[in-house]
């Protein structure tokens, strides 16, 4: 394809995010080239700004861009926490609005395949978190692959001293990929319906 280095390199950059292919990827790049020389130069600040402000939470690891997330500051003295996966599958509890509690990243699931071993995740921070904090009870929404099955199980372990109950939705929610697609119907049952591990 006979196209500027430059152009084929922005391609390169929207075809590597999910669900975009080559095609895409090349529309969306042109689609762009087509706009006003400042709406372009506004998206590349936004993506800028984004990449310097936008952090992880220092308790939760939510995104934010102040040291500790509006979730940990609005919610303080909850004693619940929501386990999730990453920072997107607390959109449908949100979305929903069933949940007011507080929220922990762990950054991922247990998969010795892919290295993932448990230091690789944040279980330290979030026992202390549940000592510091008197949490009564987490609610563990990782999914129901087997990898979120035996993170679910290790974490229940971790806990198993302190008096907290460990909780995780109710079955039917999909993969834990998946979670931050569940729509809210789905998330307030699952949510009503958990269940001690
Ligand atoms: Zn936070």
């Amino acid at each position: 394809m006979l196209e500027p280095f430059s152009l084929e390199q922005l391609v390169q950059e929207f075809a590597s995010l999910p669900g975009i292919g080559k095609k895409t990827a090349r529309r969306l790049a042109y689609h762009l080239l087509q706009k006003p020389k400042q709406d372009i130069e506004r998206f590349a600040d936004r993506l800028k700004e984004v990449s310097i402000k936008v952090r992880p939470c220092s308790k939760c690891y939510l995104y934010t861009d102040t040291e500790i997330c509006s979730v940990c500051c609005e919610r303080v003295g909850a004693k619940s926490i929501c386990v999730v996966e990453k920072p997107s599958d607390v959109l449908p509890f949100e979305r929903s609005g069933i949940y007011q509690g507080l929220y922990f990243v762990l950054g991922g699931v247990l998969s010795p395949l892919d290295g993932v071993g448990p230091e690789k995740l944040h279980l330290t921070k979030l026992v202390k978190r549940v000592q510091e904090e008197n949490i009564e009870e987490l609610i563990l929404a990782l999914g129901s692959s087997p990898e979120a099955e035996s993170t679910m199980l290790l974490i229940d372990r971790l806990m198993s001293d302190l008096p907290v109950k460990c909780t995780r939705l109710a079955r039917g929610i999909p993969m834990g990929s998946d979670l931050e697609f569940v729509d809210e119907i789905t998330m307030l049952k699952a949510f009503e319906g958990r269940n001690m591990l």
